[in-house]
């Protein structure tokens, strides 16, 4: 028997690749209908054999992306309407807005292989993201969350871009913040005033600063990070000095885990706390002998550093 229903889902379904998830279901149990945004969430509609119909149901519930949660979902039957194909329809923004956003999510281990990756032609793009990882709260202006509807609206993708994005098969479908080297925002490092520095090799140049002891503003997701060598006991003094912190305890950025584990203790609940996608800043047991200025931590008594995670700024407490 044929069968079509529709399905009202609410919760964080917006920016975390739900509506390919949607649509590679719909294709994987052969069924017709639509997948849309709105300002509640995700409407869908699907059509097919009623056996298929119930478990593409199941899966949305036991199979959804990572990133997704699913507060509710509403099931009702309509009568079929024989539609030829499953689509994803252009978001509907007419009604009263009460969508959950999803929060920044940390770079994901695909892109930051491609990041690495001499032969990807993103090799080294300070901004790769895909459906599964990159800014979504930083960027969103208003919802439903569509690229048009966030601060990305200005970067025209290319062609390789626009290409990905348009293909339910590619971990870029409808990433709303895809970008490269060719389309996307490139880094520029300016002086206390504003005016550019450096547009070529601005990475370069800021590590250069950075060991020379020069206090650095990085924009990221969220804001702004004020860096420094934790190894510079001069430059840390200097931090606290202009900043009038006298003795809270600084986050410390890292490359990676075997970096963290040369300033601090980390079990292996720690070590995938601070590897999972929301990369948290962690109070961990410092070593005994490290390299850091004791300023990052004055006059801490139970010895603990706050602590680092790969790929984004982190903590000693
Ligand atoms: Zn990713
Ligand atoms: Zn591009």
């Amino acid at each position: 028997m044929i069968r079509r229903s529709k399905g009202a889902i609410k919760g964080i379904v917006q920016g975390v690749g739900f509506r390919p998830f949607i649509y590679q279901l719909a294709h994987r149990y052969q069924l017709s209908g639509h997948v849309v945004n709105t300002p509640e969430g995700v409407d869908l509609e699907v059509e097919g054999p009623d056996e298929n119909v119930e478990h593409f149901f199941q899966s949305v519930l036991s199979e959804s992306p990572p990133l997704a949660h699913i507060s509710s979902m509403e099931r009702a039957d309509l009568r079929p309407r024989n539609d030829k194909f499953f689509e994803i329809q252009e978001s509907r923004a007419d009604q009263e807005r009460s969508a959950l956003i999803s929060p920044d999510v940390s770079i994901c281990s695909d892109c930051l292989r491609e990041l690495r990756d001499s032969k990807d032609r993103r090799f080294r793009y300070p901004f790769i993201n895909c459906t599964n990882c990159g800014p979504r709260y930083t960027i969103i202006m208003d919802i439903p969350y569509d690229r048009a509807m966030t601060t990305m609206k200005k970067f025209k993708m290319c062609k390789a871009c626009q290409r990905e994005y348009e293909d339910p098969t590619n971990r870029r479908f409808h990433a709303q913040p895809n970008a490269c080297w060719d389309c996307g925002p490139r880094l520029s490092l300016h002086d206390h005033d504003g005016h550019p520095i450096d547009r070529d090799t601005p990475v370069e140049k800021t590590i250069h600063l950075l060991k020379r002891g020069s206090i650095l503003a990085i924009k990221g997701l969220g804001g702004f990070h004020l860096a420094v060598d934790a190894t510079n006991h001069k430059a840390v003094v200097r931090l606290r000095r202009r900043k009038h912190r006298e003795e809270k305890p600084l986050a410390i950025m890292v490359r990676d885990l075997e970096a963290a584990k040369e300033i601090a203790h980390i079990n292996e609940i720690e070590a995938t706390s601070l590897l999972s996608p929301q990369r948290p800043i962690l109070i961990l047991k410092k070593r005994r002998f490290h390299r850091l200025s004791p300023q990052v931590a004055p006059r801490n008594q139970i010895a603990t550093l706050g602590s680092c995670f790969p790929t984004r700024p982190s903590t000693i407490c």
